[in-house]
């Protein structure tokens, strides 16, 4: 040891100080970078539980969401049905055809192991109209059991629904006991009125629960089915009532036919009465007419005034009274299609003219006004000139005896397809629609101050209506009392002619 020398103890004492600091050195750094180590593997431990609670939350939403895909096929699935179901019930309107199609559409389209529909009947009985899944024998307990259960058919009656998810626990083991199934929706059919029937569907099996969607859907099924039964009623009901109108319309055709053949034979036994009894009192009227004329030409002698006087009353009441027969028998012989018209071209201008001439002194002393408008284009037509004088004659009297001093007439025609409408109106007294109602019934006067001062027989109005009639036109009045009257008129340019002959026409006894 005497021979190591210091020195060289000195470096190796520095070789290995510096060795110990080199490794010191190293030591340091490794704990260093085993504490970064450590951090950083802490962290990927973080990093790494909070990927996995995401994957976990991914899993987790990825199941959700395929339950809520399924809920909601389910749902369209169900709204698809429903639609074809809706569809299919809603297109008829027989009841019964209703619940055939039900249970067509319950069986294919609605996927429930179970299904029954009752309806309230006519004395508010329950009565089962669709059955799936059921055997005939259970009903009758079913029915019992819900009459029984006041309290679920007073909900049902409030438009409550019940189902296995949403019902209050006593009343869902009540239903459950009533129809024997576990998951099941009830629910009322309801129309304007209320309550008109139930819906009930289910499944036993524990695989196929009711959700809320199938709740709402049969809920909706119940107001369809509602409306299309609601539907039905009311088609059957108008179409019930439009049988019994029918019937009461074809019994009331048959009492009218029958009430006018009356009609017509009594009012032929009255114009063949009336034909008989005129043409009697005719000859001898005429001979009275006769016998005072002669009388009065004192042709027998000279007979006093006084006698005169009253022969002369004798006369123009029997001129009266031969008027009054000879219009009893046109209008009879017309009504009863016994007057033969004679037509002939004649040209209507003309006849007014004619008409007008003839009464101008009596208006001329009422100061009475005259105005004419007559159509240029009216051309010949085919009349009776002799009859359709006479309703100018009637019409143009009338209108003078029932207008006041100073008043006006005015008559109009027109032409218009073939067809002259003619009008005679007056400023005159007017009449009530009452008597416009009356005014062409035989002998029927209105009782007014100018009737009871003037005499008048209430036969030139319907005289006249029938000669119109005879030529086929149609004859109607307006009125207003006080202000005036227009007797309206049409007649038909030409005439249909029904024998050999053109230029006669026999009157239409209808
Ligand atoms: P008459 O003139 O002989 O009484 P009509 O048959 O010609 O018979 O007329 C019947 C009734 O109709 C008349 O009494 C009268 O009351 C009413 N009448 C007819 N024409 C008119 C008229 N233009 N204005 C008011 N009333 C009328």
């Amino acid at each position: 040891m005497e021979n190591i020398s210091p020195y060289i103890l000195l470096v190796a004492g520095l070789f290995v100080f510096i060795i110990i600091g080199v490794l010191l050195l190293i030591a340091i750094s490794k704990s260093e970078k085993i504490g970064q180590l450590k951090s950083s593997l802490a962290k990927l431990k973080k990093s790494f539980n909070n990927l996995d609670e995401q994957a976990k939350l991914i899993v987790k939403t990825d199941l959700e969401l395929n339950k809520a895909q399924e809920e909601l096929d389910k749902r369209l699935g169900g709204l698809d049905a429903l639609q074809k179901t809706s569809r299919l019930i809603s297109t008829t309107l027989d009841e019964n055809e209703i619940f055939d199609r039900l249970h067509q559409a319950l069986m294919t389209n609605l996927d429930f192991e179970k299904n029954l529909i009752f309806i309230y009947d006519e004395e508010q009985i329950l009565r089962n109209r669709v059955t799936l899944g059921f055997v005939k024998e259970e009903i009758p307990a079913i029915i019992a059991g819900l009459e029984k259960n006041t309290d679920i058919l007073a909900d049902l009656q409030n438009g409550h629904t019940f189902s296995s998810t949403n019902s209050p626990k006593s009343k869902r083991e009540s239903i459950v006991q009533i129809f024997n199934i576990e998951h099941f929706v009830l629910t009322p059919i309801l129309s304007q009125k209320g309550i008109i029937g139930l819906v009930m569907v289910g499944n036993q099996s524990n695989t196929a629960t009711i959700t809320e969607g199938d709740e709402e859907l049969i809920s909706i099924l119940a107001s369809q089915i509602g409306q299309s039964l609601e539907n039905a009623r009311l088609f059957e009901q108008v179409f019930r009532s439009r049988q019994i109108l029918e019937t009461k319309v074809h019994d009331r055709t048959k009492q009218l036919e029958s009430a006018l053949k009356d009609v017509q034979d009594i009012s032929k036994t009255k114009s063949e009465f009336i034909s008989a009894v005129s043409h009697e009192l005719r000859t001898p009227l005429t001979s009275i007419k006769g016998y005072a004329s002669i009388l009065m030409a004192g042709k027998l002698g000279d007979i006093p005034d006084q006698v005169k006087a009253r022969l002369g009353k004798i006369n123009t009441h029997s001129d009266n009274l031969v008027k009054l027969i000879n219009d009893l028998l046109d209008i009879s012989r017309i009504e009863s299609g016994r007057v033969e018209m004679k037509m002939s071209k004649c040209s209507l201008a003309d006849m007014i003219d004619t008409v007008h001439d003839l009464l101008t002194p009596q208006m001329k002393d009422k100061g009475i006004q005259w105005s004419e408008n007559i159509d240029k284009t009216i051309p010949e037509m085919v009349l009776d000139s002799s009859q359709a004088d006479r309703i100018f004659i009637n019409l143009i009297s009338n209108a003078i005896k029932f207008t006041p001093e100073n008043g006006t007439i005015s008559v109009n025609a027109r032409l218009h397809n073939d067809v002259v409408t003619i009008e005679v109106s007056d400023t005159g007294i007017g009449i009530s629609e009452d008597d416009i109602a009356r005014l062409f019934d035989e002998f029927y006067r209105v009782d007014n101050q100018i009737n009871q001062n003037v005499k008048g027989t209430g036969l030139g109005l319907p005289l006249a209506k029938k000669i119109v009639e005879a030529h086929n036109g149609k004859m109607w009045i307006t009125s207003k009392v006080g202000k005036g009257t227009t007797f309206h008129f049409t007649l038909p340019v030409k005439q249909a002619s029904t024998d050999n002959n053109p230029n006669t026409i026999k009157a239409d006894p209808t």
